[in-house]
């Protein structure tokens, strides 16, 4: 591959280790050797094989999403963003899972494809992908040319619906163990793979779903294997009201006392902790809780946004000491545009403009989502991390004026300004174009999957109901 040099970049967010923190550089070079960053500063003066000009760019690093499911969530586009329960307290979750689900492997292959490319165009270079293990999982993502960390899901129980207020669980913790066994399995396996650019998560589905001794040995087998362990916790008021059933305390509350909140544990999403307003438990301890262990929380707003959903709030979560990832849960997976919403909503949510800034959401996305996948070689510009970076184009329309690049880029052009992207040293976008894989390809195949999904709909469904009626067009069809 040899050494690649952006020189005379107009602008770099670079890593400041001793403020651990981004900085603005000017006028800098930035330098890979392979896959590894050998040079982030003025005055490069070594071999290069390739140059690129680096003026009217900005170099920054590689996003780090730490929560997506790309298998699912693209053939839900047109179903889900305005699909909710009002006696579920919104979720449409629970509904739609039982009504729309059971993909098969074609949907996955082709709903991934559809996801990666999405990610790799908003300057994602790692990604979390939470879901069941399917064939060709495995060889779709490394061929995409992301860093991926593939996260097969497995559970004790799972939801069901006889009507639209009460959830259900059917337990069959045998099952749920050898699904354990078999994801263990599968990461194992990760590490041989030949791209050298897939490992695990360990992924017990959601908090509710799961025996205390399941996650107990979740969490014990990602620690043997030195791999970040992640949960679906606190994600929707019927879950916490059925662990309050349970247990007498919040799923947050249950987790610590089982000891499965540490430093290597990811909890996804977080929302309904007990000072929530749609919750207000007597107590007042689960952020305490949260941040005193160490734990990563993985915020990914747009889907809890679309229900009327808001976690209160990300500057508190900050302040109380959690270490805040980003994610895209849903399509589109847009990290600049999940960063944009996140900003606006942690505002509402603080009643406060200085709640958060954008470095706050730049550092989650970056070096948060790092941390919380236990590398500190990624998410950051930094001599000896990984060639994982973006060049964005300071001459794209909607970045102009680019007085501050970061502010344009977030707030203004997002995906657009995004010109090449390098994973690992390699190119896999360039000009915007994904070369890795075929979006429009995909997509085709994607719309057979969903017609395929929609038709299977009524023999799924609670009340047998069909696909349009469970969740309508936007508008009436004249
Ligand atoms: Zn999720």
């Amino acid at each position: 591959m040899g050494v690649t040099v952006v020189r005379n970049a107009d602008w770099a967010i670079a890593w400041d280790e001793a403020a651990k923190s981004h900085v603005y550089r000017r006028g800098i070079d930035v330098a890979f050797d392979g896959n590894t960053l050998t040079h982030v500063g003025s005055g490069y003066a070594g071999p290069a094989d390739r140059v690129i000009d680096g003026r009217q760019r900005m170099v920054m690093p590689g996003l780090v999403d730490i929560h997506s499911h790309p298998g699912h969530e693209p053939a839900y586009r047109g179903i889900r963003e305005e699909h909710g329960v009002p006696k579920m307290h919104m979720t449409g979750l629970f509904e739609r899972s039982q009504a729309y689900g059971a993909a098969d492997d074609a949907t996955r292959s082709a709903s991934a494809e559809v996801a990666c490319c999405e990610l790799l165009r908003s300057g994602v270079t790692s990604v979390v992908d939470i879901g069941p293990a399917w064939d060709g999982w495995a060889d779709l993502m490394a061929k995409s040319g992301l860093r991926a960390f593939l996260a097969p899901g497995f559970a004790s129980a799972r939801w069901k619906l006889e009507n639209d207020f009460e959830l259900q669980y059917e337990w069959d913790e045998n099952g749920g163990r050898k699904r354990f066994e078999a994801a263990l399995k599968f990461i194992d396996g990760l590490a041989k793979h030949p791209s050298g650019r897939l490992s695990g998560v360990v992924s017990p589905m959601q908090i509710d779903t799961c025996s205390a001794e399941l996650l107990r040995d979740g969490l014990a087998a990602a620690n043997d294997r030195k791999l970040p362990f992640t949960v679906h916790i606190a994600q929707g008021v019927t879950e916490v009201q059925e662990m309050l059933r349970r247990h007498g305390m919040t799923p947050i509350q249950w987790a610590a006392g089982i000891g499965i909140l540490g430093p290597t544990t990811i909890l996804g999403h977080a929302i309904f902790i007990d000072r929530h307003s749609w919750i207000r438990e007597s107590t007042d301890k689960d952020l305490g809780l949260i941040g005193g262990s160490g734990c990563t929380v993985a915020h990914c707003p747009t889907p809890f946004a679309r229900y009327g959903h808001l976690l209160e709030s990300f500057g508190g979560y900050l302040r109380a000491g959690v270490n805040m990832g980003m994610g895209t849960d849903t399509t589109p997976h847009n990290m600049l545009e999940e960063m944009r919403q996140a900003s606006s909503l942690a505002r509402i949510a603080a009643r406060d403009i200085h709640s958060v800034s954008i470095a706050d959401f730049l550092h989650a996305a970056t070096v948060g989502g790092a941390r919380a996948l236990l590398r500190d070689d990624l998410g950051r510009l930094a001599a000896g991390g990984k060639a994982d970076l973006v060049i964005v184009d300071l001459e794209c329309v909607d970045m102009q004026p680019a007085r501050d690049p970061l502010r344009s880029l977030v707030f203004h052009a997002a995906d657009r300004a995004v010109r090449d992207v390098y994973v690992d040293g390699r190119q896999v976008v360039s000009e915007g174009r994904v070369l890795t894989l075929d979006q429009a390809d995909a997509a085709g195949r994607l719309a057979e999957a969903q017609a395929r999904m929609m038709a299977a709909v009524p023999q799924r469904d609670f009340r047998g109901r069909s696909a349009d009626e469970i969740t309508p067009l936007s508008l009436r069809l004249g």
